[in-house]
């Protein structure tokens, strides 16, 4: 299946603020580029940005500082 969805709300969305199509994957292409571009901007795709950035962040710290290892 050809289909669009965005990483970071679907690895990290924990609301329902994400729509379905950009966590399970977008196949309609129609105005894809508007959808893309309104997605980008919403304020649930930046919630989802920022935990992958968080996210990020822990796993350098982990492997810079051994954080969280036995
Ligand atoms: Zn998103």
């Amino acid at each position: 299946m050809d289909a669009v969805f965005c990483f970071s709300c679907r690895h990290f969305q924990t609301d329902s603020g994400v729509e379905d199509s950009f966590r399970k994957g977008l196949s309609d292409w129609k105005k894809l580029s508007s959808k893309l571009e309104k997605h980008a901007h919403s304020q649930a795709h930046l919630n989802c940005m920022v935990k992958w950035d968080n996210y990020k962040i822990a796993q350098h710290l982990t492997t810079r500082l051994g954080l969280w290892k036995q």
